[in-house]
């Protein structure tokens, strides 16, 4: 690819570069018709950043289809496909980052996404330098992403020209995304709330309203009355500054995100309020200690003689060892087998057995809960 770009930049040719993460769309495709109408030579590049990707997020799901994004590019014109594998990128003792460490990356994503942007300025910087393009196209879907991109190219020198292209969007108003992939024919529905409350807001200011807080409600109460969707953030900054407004009367960015299926960042008890964590927990441990309560009733009902009553083992490990123990010897693991235990501590044995199952059933039930929050909190969308 280097000397591919070297032999053009002798040739005197004007260079486009556009970054994309691949499967591509619309969106990705405008672009490229705007580097092929300022530039002689478009390279496209395609590559799943691990970098800029969190320990929880969708490095492994993001979708992939390589073949059919180069039909795509072809189709538009594109000269050159850059399509690296990330041990090329990032070999073997790699330690080099752009850190762009202003307040422009600590607020909106990056708020969320502590190492995102570092990812994008460290693989952005590279693209540029592999590509020596003079120009680069970024949607201004991602506009904080743009601002941080023009930002490090000013204060590291780089003289590449960063152009941004609006939003491209469905018919219905959605954002085109790669992340779109993700969602079902209902949450493509539901998603369509931020498109909505965008222009809910548009019209308000249209209107005359230029409070910030006023805007940015409207924004927040129709995606509430949307059920599907949980808001990761909604905020209105000066643009591109990036700086709290409280009256519009400059250009702004109003920015939503908003949680349905994809983006998995802190597990559900981190994320979930006290009122889901306590919602969670009642029933859970009122299951526990009910089951706990018919195991004691039932070793008192039954009586059984030279037995214990199991109250005073409340605190007793090595008591819930040797039941597990006897249960483990009774289905036949260890010796004596079923039968040669007396009839009296076949009970003992089978009430032990029963708690146990029980207590494992709820240990699983909680595990499932947490991993199918973590699913749920999968899908992220912005607009
Ligand atoms: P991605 O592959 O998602 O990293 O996106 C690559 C580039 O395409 C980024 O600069 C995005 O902002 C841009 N992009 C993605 N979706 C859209 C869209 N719907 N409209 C305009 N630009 C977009």
């Amino acid at each position: 690819m280097q000397a591919f770009s070297a032999a053009l930049k002798k040739e005197g040719k004007c260079i486009g570069l556009v970054p994309t993460m691949g499967a591509l769309h619309e969106g990705h495709l405008t672009l490229m018709r705007a580097a092929k109408e300022k530039c002689d030579v478009v390279i496209a590049s395609v590559f799943v950043n691990p970098t800029q990707f969190g320990p929880n997020e969708d490095f492994d799901a993001y979708p992939r289809r390589f073949e059919e994004d180069c039909r795509k590019l072809e189709s538009v014109g594109v000269d050159a496909v850059f399509h690296p594998e990330p041990a090329e990128m990032y070999p073997e003792g790699y330690c080099t980052y752009v850190n762009v460490d202003g307040d422009i990356t600590h607020k909106l994503c990056g708020a969320q996404r502590p190492i995102h942007f570092r990812g994008v300025a460290t693989v952005v910087t590279k693209l540029m330098n592999i590509t020596r393009a003079d120009e680069a196209f970024f949607g201004q879907k991602d506009a904080q992403q743009v601002v941080v991109v023009r930002r490090f190219v000013d204060d590291l020198n780089i003289p590449v020209h960063i152009n941004m292209v609006p939003i491209v969007r469905e018919d219905s108003g959605l954002a085109r995304s790669s992340r779109n992939a993700y969602l079902s024919p209902a949450e493509k529905e539901a998603a369509l709330v931020l498109s909505r409350s965008l222009r809910k807001a548009k019209a308000a200011y249209n209107g005359g309203e230029t409070n910030a807080e006023a805007l940015k409600a409207i924004v927040t109460e129709e995606i509430q009355n949307e059920p599907m969707a949980v808001i990761d953030y909604v905020d209105l900054f000066s643009f591109p500054a990036l700086l709290p407004v409280e009256t519009v009367n400059e250009p702004c960015l109003l920015a939503i995100a908003y949680g349905l299926t994809v983006r998995v960042i802190p597990p559900w008890w981190q994320r979930s309020s006290l009122k889901t964590k306590v919602a969670a927990a009642v029933p859970l441990g009122a299951l526990f200690l009910a089951l706990f309560a018919a195991y004691i009733l039932a070793w008192q009902s039954l009586q059984i003689p030279d037995t214990f009553l199991p109250t005073e083992h409340f605190f007793d490990l090595p008591f819930y060892v040797s039941q597990i123990r006897w249960a483990l010897e009774g289905v036949g693991l260890g010796k004596p087998a079923w039968g040669d235990i007396p009839a009296g501590e076949r009970l003992e044995l089978g009430l032990g057995l029963l708690a146990a199952a029980l207590l494992a059933a709820v240990i699983a039930g909680v595990l499932l809960i947490q991993a199918l929050r973590k699913r749920v909190y999968k899908t992220v969308g912005k607009d």
